[in-house]
């Protein structure tokens, strides 16, 4: 439980940290909150050469109404998210979720950037990430470019991140009147690593659904969309739950565990998860459609 040697470099600004990071190469990595990285360095699942912390770069920090988009700084806590009014105001899937993150303790450390850099496919963020359209701001020693969310996980803790990059910053849509939102997680303990959630945004127009976006946590090595449950809800009445209304939502979440690659753990059997995820579904669009 003691990591392997490295240097460490406190930073102060995003230039000094892209700088570091040309200067070291491929054994550099950066710093955050700590709450993910740390522990695989006690466990020795990583072993950088140095360690870039960017605890003190006030520019990466806040969160920013951009008019179509809000913008989050990457080093924004999980607690600055959530108590955020424009987030909660603009974006309040996003402050759903990430109230629903671990405790308040990982809460005050963790970064809504290290969470998304990190992907780990139980974390609650990327899921609602990949169902808003969220925009990647990444930016290294060459310029800046924009990844959005779609192409960002590539797999179990893979990123399109490239050596040298640093996420600044997320773009989040703002979608605007007749949406509503729901983020619903089935977790062994409270405040513990989802087991399977779903994130859901659903537009309805005169008591018909027009529009969803669904995506799913822990249902496979990446966040997943649910793309046929998207497709199979156009056109639902979600008027009540038992009726021929509430069955057209649950015939659409039926639907959830398609194309999915649920992991088997400790914690839930792949069966179990497919279960879940179909359930968790019906729930979130439920409380989503109002
Ligand atoms: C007990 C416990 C319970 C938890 N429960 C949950 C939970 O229920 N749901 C959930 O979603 N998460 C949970 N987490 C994880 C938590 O959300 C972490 O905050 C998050 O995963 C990592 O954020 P961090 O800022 O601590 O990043 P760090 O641990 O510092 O970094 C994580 C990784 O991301 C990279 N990275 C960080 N920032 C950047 C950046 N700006 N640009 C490029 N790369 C970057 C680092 O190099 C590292 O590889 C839990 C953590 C703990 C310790």
């Amino acid at each position: 439980m003691i990591p392997a040697s490295f240097d460490y470099v406190r930073v102060s600004s995003l230039d000094e940290a892209l700088e570091t990071l040309r200067e070291q190469g491929e054994e550099a990595k950066v710093l955050a909150g700590g709450q993910s990285l740390l522990p695989l360095l006690r466990l020795r699942l990583a072993y950088p050469g140095t360690l870039v912390d960017l605890g003190r770069v006030e520019e990466l920090r806040g969160v920013a109404d951009r008019g179509d988009h809000v913008l989050i700084g990457a080093m924004t806590t999980h607690y600055d998210v959530v108590a955020s009014p424009v987030v909660r105001e603009h974006c309040p899937l996003v402050a759903l979720a990430t109230a629903t993150v671990a405790d308040p303790a990982v809460r005050h450390r963790g970064t809504f950037g290290g969470s998304l850099a990190h992907a780990d496919p139980a974390g609650d963020l990327p899921a609602v990430a990949l169902a808003l359209d969220m925009e990647f701001v990444v930016r290294s020693a060459a310029g800046e470019r924009v990844i959005p969310a779609a192409d960002f996980f590539l797999d179990y803790l893979e990123t399109a991140l490239a050596p040298g990059e640093i996420l600044t910053g997320v773009r989040v849509p703002k979608l605007g009147p007749g949406w509503g939102f729901h983020y619903e997680k089935f977790h062994r303990t409270a405040q513990a690593w989802a087991i399977v959630g779903v994130a859901a945004a659903v537009r309805r127009s005169g008591g018909v659904v027009e529009e969803a976006r669904v995506a799913l946590t822990n249902m496979g090595p990446t966040p997943v969309r649910a793309t046929a449950v998207e497709q199979a809800v156009r056109g639902a009445e979600p008027g009540g739950n038992g009726g021929a209304a509430g069955g057209a939502l649950r015939a659409a979440a039926e639907r959830a565990d398609e194309d999915t690659d649920p992991p088997a753990d400790l914690h839930a059997r792949p069966d179990y998860r497919r279960h879940l995820a179909r359930v968790l579904t019906h729930r979130a669009l439920l409380a989503a459609a109002g």
